[in-house]
């Protein structure tokens, strides 16, 4: 089953005194960083594809730019923009033209909910792939009441007389007119999954209408389709006006907690010789040398030495597990190759990649010019930020094979944390 993720995100924020919410950061991540995050990291999701201002398609914040994914991260390619409309209907039938042409299922999520699980993403796309449309609601836990709204008369000061118009001490009151049965009542999330066909019929109805809906599954109603209520999660808010962000904060802070809390560190070692003639790689950086490093692939040990720590951290073996010297396909491979894989392994089992460091032992040349150039590769083939990058370099003081110039070696750590809790 292949699935395509569409974030909603192009709203300009006219409950939220016109600043665009979805960039506002909530403990430190910005809101539509935090949902883009949810759905790339997630196992099941092909692709995602989120509908923007205009004004951020062309220039998007960092955590959205292509550029800053490199090649072999699993990312890279599965991350599309696409302008928004004027309508949220008209911005999602935007990014569904642009989703994938063989996807089966369409995942619509808000971007202003940052918190919502792996978990419930997974069950609102099993029970549409099942049922054709799927949402996440929480079952109304307070007493529902419905009313309406009336204009209550004031009445003239002399009883005697019945009541007098007067419009300027009018006062509009709600009045309850019945208590509804809470079991029946649900409030609806996002997540809201699709079935590709009934999408389309539903996009086709909202093409038609001329009032505007606020959630996709009105218009799979409104084309007769049933729509199947998944649990949702209290946890699962959506950011609306400033007030919510101190709820927002406080959410993030016991998430990010909690994942802290379910963070693993791994180490990791490699070393190479050195010989003449060999490009001297490291940190997939190429760097002027009279002497490179002597192995299958490019050899390059910083890469090596992180590769081994995310797996590590991840207990999912080590390099010459996934990639032996004796398999052809890795011959001349690019390191930074090889470290995309193995952070999307990691991703794969669950966790995301929280920082790397890494020392290179190296007699000559010294590094440090390269140091910025090998933090930036790094961290795109991680698919992280560079600020979560370290590389150093140290000699060997002439000690020892190292301290001789025959050999280079790097030392690594990684710390990986769970995403889903
Ligand atoms: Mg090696």
């Amino acid at each position: 089953m292949r699935v395509s993720a569409i974030i909603a995100a192009a709203g300009r924020g006219t409950r939220f005194g016109g600043e665009l919410k979805q960039l506002r950061p909530v403990a430190g991540r910005a809101i539509l960083d935090r949902s883009v995050s949810a759905f790339l990291a997630h196992p099941t999701i092909a692709e995602v594809i989120v509908a923007l201002p205009r004004a951020l398609v062309d220039d998007p914040p960092a955590y959205l730019r292509p550029d800053n994914i490199a090649a072999g991260n699993s990312a890279r390619g599965r991350l599309h923009l696409v302008a928004g409309g004027e309508r949220r209907q008209d911005s999602v039938a935007n990014a569904f033209r642009a989703a994938a042409p063989d996807s089966d299922v369409i995942v619509i999520h808000d971007a202003a909910r940052p918190f919502v699980s792996a978990d419930l993403i997974a069950r609102t796309i099993a029970a549409a792939a099942e049922s054709g449309a799927a949402i996440a609601a929480l079952q109304a836990r307070d007493t529902v009441k419905q009313a309406e709204l009336v204009v209550r008369q004031a009445r003239d000061e002399r009883e005697s007389t019945p009541l007098i118009l007067s419009p300027s001490k009018d006062e509009r009151t709600w009045i309850v007119t019945s208590t509804l049965p809470r079991e029946s009542i649900f409030l609806a999330q996002t997540p809201q999954a699709f079935r590709r066909d009934v999408l389309a019929a539903a996009l086709a109805v909202a093409a038609r209408a001329d009032v505007p809906v606020t959630d996709e599954a009105a218009l799979a109603e409104r084309a007769g389709h049933p729509v199947r209520l998944v649990d949702g999660e209290a946890s699962n808010v959506k950011i609306t006006t400033r007030d919510d962000l101190v709820m927002a904060e406080a959410i993030a802070q016991s998430t990010d907690r909690r994942t802290i809390r379910t963070g693993r560190a791994g180490t990791g070692y490699d070393l190479h010789r050195l010989a003449a003639g060999r490009p001297l790689v490291i940190g997939g950086v190429a760097i002027p040398s009279d002497r490179g490093a002597v192995g299958h692939s490019d050899a390059d040990v910083a890469c090596h030495a992180i590769v081994d720590a995310l797996l590590g951290a991840g207990g999912q073996g080590d390099i010459g597990r996934h990639f032996p010297d004796s398999d052809p396909q890795w011959k001349g491979a690019s390191s930074l190759d090889l470290l995309a894989r193995a952070a999307a392994m990691v991703r794969d089992g669950g966790y995301d990649v929280g920082n790397v460091d890494v020392t290179v032992v190296l007699e000559s040349p010294k590094i440090r010019d390269h140091v910025e150039a090998m933090r930036r590769a790094i961290a795109g083939a991680i698919g992280i930020d560079a600020a979560r990058v370290s590389v150093k370099g140290k000699t060997n003081e002439g000690v020892d094979a190292i301290g001789r110039g025959e050999a280079i070696a790097a030392h690594a750590v990684a710390l990986i944390y769970a995403i889903r809790n």
